[in-house]
């Protein structure tokens, strides 16, 4: 743009005759011809110019303030069920289309679960915590992800009305007490203790997948079947192999006779995930324990709602602004693997 304001400046100036012609020193063309005649007086600048445009200034180039501007760098796996990781000012408070879910940590990293029905493409706010003395926040950022579908299946399991559903009073019981420590196990959260990156919590080949929908079909006519989608990744072994922590956490819950878990480690990853691990048939861990990555948590089994021995694992995703713990949401494990924080 400069270069061609500065053609066609040049090209108007040839026009006048200012550049192109060189009148020798002391005056203009033919001046010189004749010596008789008196010295023409040297006249600079007796042609004028006409007015011209005036040449923008050039736009200023934006600096980034990232010590108090709100800055944001988000990454995948953006799918349905996976999750968005992004890098923003620490203690920023981080929204998904317009709604507040996550607090950026210390590090400034934050974790946005995508519901299995999530739009695209998503918006990632952050507002940044407000400065001390502060009454502003200074602006919002934002980020836009395509998020990739899903494409689940439909499958249907024969089951006992036993574990289809609490039949009983003492099995309603059991499903209810079994709740209510579920529940106050999610309100409790632990600050993360290792950076972002997950590993399967035990070895053996995947079974039945995350996102599949499940209708449960009696096998007796005394109960009414069911219909829900599976909310974790399921791995094929066999009684008694070991389950290992997929990441640093602190356990929130662990429950040797839960119903429809059974034997079960909920483990807080921080930044609103917790690793479930389900059916369990031995315990290691208890309450409130920090372990690391790879810590052994248990052995598997065939305990609570399952057809035979496997470990049930699932990620949960908390909104920690939100004491509704009935909106977080189930995250595809098998993603979760894929979680870094980005560059
Ligand atoms: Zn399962």
């Amino acid at each position: 743009m400069e270069t061609a304001q500065r053609s066609g400046i040049v090209a108007r100036l040839l026009a006048f005759g200012v550049l192109a012609s060189c009148a020798g020193p002391g005056g203009p063309p033919g001046a010189a011809a004749d010596a008789s005649a008196p010295a023409a007086p040297v006249v600079v600048g007796a042609v004028p110019l006409p007015p011209l445009d005036p040449i923008p200034e050039p736009a200023p180039v934006p600096v980034a303030d990232t010590s108090t501007g709100p800055f944001i760098t988000c990454g995948g796996p953006a799918k349905q069920g996976g999750a968005i990781v992004c890098k923003a000012n620490p203690g920023a408070t981080i929204s998904l289309d317009g709604k507040p879910v996550a607090v950026a940590d210390a590090d400034g990293v934050a974790i946005i679960g995508l519901a299995r029905d999530q739009q695209s493409p998503a918006t990632v706010g952050v507002r940044p915590a407000p400065s001390p003395g502060a009454t502003a926040t200074g602006g919002e950022a934002y980020a836009s992800l395509d998020v990739q579908p899903r494409h689940d299946t439909v499958s249907k399991f024969e089951m006992e009305c036993k574990v289809i559903a609490p039949q009983s009073a003492a099995a309603k019981r059991h499903a209810e007490l079994s709740w209510v420590k579920k529940d106050k196990a999610m309100h409790v959260f632990a600050a993360p203790l290792a950076p972002l990156a997950l590993m399967k919590p035990a070895a053996g080949p995947y079974s039945s997948e995350f996102g599949v929908t499940r209708t449960y079909v009696p096998k007796t006519g005394d109960c009414e079947g069911s219909t829900s989608v599976h909310n974790g990744q399921d791995i094929a072994i066999a009684t008694g192999t070991e389950v290992r922590a997929p990441m640093a956490g602190t356990v929130l819950l662990a429950d040797p006779d839960l119903f429809y878990e059974g034997g079960a480690v909920f483990l807080d990853l921080g930044r609103g995930l917790v690793s479930v691990t389900m059916h369990m048939s031995r315990i290691d861990v208890k309450a409130g324990d920090i372990v690391g990555q790879g810590q052994l948590l248990g052995l598997s089994g065939s305990t609570g709602r399952v057809t035979g021995p496997h470990l049930h694992w699932a990620i949960k995703f908390r909104n920690v602004l939100s004491e509704d713990r009935g909106t977080d949401i189930w995250l595809d494990p098998i993603l979760m693997l894929e979680l870094r924080v980005p560059n």
